[in-house]
């Protein structure tokens, strides 16, 4: 793929045939959520797309919510969907549209349709509608409305407009047929009664439009070229179809649906209500709390927009169901933030060592590269001294052959810094190992050898004296089955990972992390990638795992020299 051009994706396909054909000279795409939760990763695959052929076609991209629902919806969701697609790296064209902007626009074609003879108001409840649909094999049965007249359906419908009828009294259904093989095309329902406050209408309805009977128009009113959905709406094409058929003004653009495959991720569930399930039930901190599959929560975790562009770019489009591997995100990120983060030393674990042969009071700088990947992030000094803190699993008092980190008369080099040898194991009277008595080589600063003796262990450490302590949090798969919503009857909480998250209270980094602000990223040496969380305060820094250094999830040790 590197040299050659890249092959192009079956939608790719299509629009440069349009271009080509002279059918549309620019065209025009949409990202169209609603406004009843958090992005999640799924969308930052559709976002990335649909703005992302905006881009590579000199075309344009809007963004309008599809607000028709508003007893789900909300600003504080209108706001967070704003900001993450703003921080994936995209503008949207002009102003962001609502859906609710043609209330008035789909009233006056509902209006149309019943003149038309082609929409009627139905007395039967919700229960009864769905009743009496049929089968895919077996057609429905007509309701007792169906033949209303014209006049009785405009008198209802504008009564239902006006508030007469409680909420589920009425509805207004097409006259599409109860005998279509395409189950959406059976006389669906265009208008519900729902005596609700929208987050931008106010209360100015008590009718709203179904999301079937306002999508596809949406889309004709701003003049999309390109609507791209998901495959679950395949079945609904002919139905926004004949919705179109009815409206379409042979001067305008008429919207072609490319239906591609939903991003599904393994040990993730992906929908709204499940993820507003986890929120509400205080089964997670919040949208945002970085096991979330939401953009926020990845944000928070430490992921970079470029991260998620590039794994929606590697995913690519599918026209058939598939299931992706979590670990591919990983990845992703991992190899952004090699580029990107500045290494550190930080001591998740930390055990005490003292150099007994080391000047007392005395702390001098040793030179460590930020980013051995990239020259140009340049060097900094790390304080070194008389005591310092290593990761406990780096000391072995019984250690075998292979193990090439610090047992009782081993030596091994520091990161930077200088070879230690273990001369002393210090314990408190339970027996518990409290501190290491070292010495070291004056010789090897630098981690060099003076006299090419090898040394095959390097571990990371900071000095205790001028280390500061923070916080890290380690997070684990939220769920511990690869398809958490998978299972017939089995609800996905009962696949919630009890240790999704450890706190790791007592860690110690190096000085230089003391100006880190929120958001900031590291890699710490043979731990991890991390990034400074929203809960930091100027007394503690508190850091996130965004992943491990290798691909397993087997916790933290799995890092080996
Ligand atoms: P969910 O099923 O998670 O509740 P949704 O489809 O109801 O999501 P919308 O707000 O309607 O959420 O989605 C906005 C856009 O994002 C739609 O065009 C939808 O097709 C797309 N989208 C939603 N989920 C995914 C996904 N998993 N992969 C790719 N695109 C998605
Ligand atoms: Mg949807």
């Amino acid at each position: 793929m590197e040299d050659e051009k890249k092959s192009l994706n079956f939608i790719e396909q299509i629009i440069e045939d349009d271009l080509k054909s002279g059918k549309h000279k620019e065209i025009l795409t949409r990202f169209p959520p609603e406004p009843n939760g958090y992005l999640h990763i799924g969308h930052a695959k559709s976002i990335c797309l649909n703005f992302g052929l905006g881009i590579e076609y000199n075309g344009k991209t809007n963004l309008r919510f599809d607000d028709t629902n508003p007893v789900k919806e909300d600003v504080e969701y209108v706001d967070s969907i704003m900001e993450d697609i703003k921080w994936l790296g995209f503008e949207w064209n002009g102003e962001a549209h609502y859906a609710s902007d043609y209330f008035d626009q789909l009233y006056e074609w509902a209006v149309d349709f019943i003149k038309k003879g082609i929409a009627y108001v139905d007395d039967q409840s919700a229960e009864a509608i769905s009743a009496t649909r049929g089968t895919p094999t077996r057609p429905g049965t007509d309701s007792p409305n169906r033949n209303r007249t014209v006049d009785e359906n405009l008198d209802l419908f504008s009564r239902m407009k006006n508030g007469e009828f409680g909420d589920g009294e009425k509805v207004l259904r097409a006259r599409t047929g109860m005998d279509s093989p395409n189950m959406h095309m059976r006389d669906p329902v265009l208008y519900r009664i729902k005596h609700a406050q929208h987050h931008r209408t106010g209360d100015t309805w008590c009718i709203y439009p179904m999301y079937d009977f306002t999508h596809g128009q949406s889309d004709y009113i701003e003049g999309i070229t390109h609507s791209i959905c998901t495959l679950e709406f395949e079945n609904h094409r002919p139905l926004y179809d004949w919705f179109l058929d009815q409206i379409y003004d042979s001067t305008k653009t008429r919207p072609r649906q490319i239906e591609f495959a939903r991003l599904n991720l393994s040990y993730t569930v992906m929908s709204k209500r499940k993820l507003l399930e986890l929120v509400q039930k205080n089964i997670v901190t919040g949208w945002d709390d970085p096991r979330m599959p939401t953009i926020s929560g990845l944000r928070r975790r430490g992921y970079t927009p470029e991260s998620l562009r590039n794994f929606a770019e590697k995913i690519g489009v599918a026209k058939r169901d598939n299931v992706i591997d979590v670990s591919l995100l990983e990845f992703s990120v991992r190899e952004d933030l090699n580029k990107s983060a500045r290494r550190v030393l930080a001591v998740l674990d930390p055990l005490k060592v003292v150099i007994t042969n080391y000047p007392e009071g005395q702390i001098e700088d040793i030179e460590a590269v930020n980013n051995p990947e990239d020259e140009s992030m340049g060097k900094r000094m790390v304080p070194f001294g008389r005591e310092l803190f290593i990761e406990r699993e780096d000391f072995m008092e019984d250690a075998p052959k292979k193990f090439f980190r610090l047992a009782p008369g081993r030596e091994v080099r520091l990161r930077y810094g200088y070879y230690i040898t273990c001369n002393d194991v210090i314990k408190d009277t339970a027996g518990n190992i409290i501190e290491l008595h070292c010495t070291y080589d004056p010789e090897t600063k630098g981690g060099q050898s003076p006299d090419g003796r090898k040394i095959q262990g390097t571990i990371h450490w900071v000095s205790a004296e001028k280390a500061i302590d923070i916080e890290v949090r380690i997070y684990d798969r939220l769920f511990t089955d690869e398809a958490p919503d998978g299972h017939k009857d089995v609800d996905f909480k009962e696949f919630l990972n009890p240790d999704s998250l450890e706190v790791l209270s007592h860690c110690k980094a190096e000085l230089y992390l003391k100006n880190a602000e929120k958001g900031d990223k590291f890699q710490f040496e043979r731990k991890g990638y991390f990034c400074v969380d929203l809960d930091s305060t100027a007394e503690k820094l508190v850091f996130n795992r965004t992943v491990p250094l290798k691909d397993s999830w087997t916790k933290q040790n799995n890092v080996k020299n």
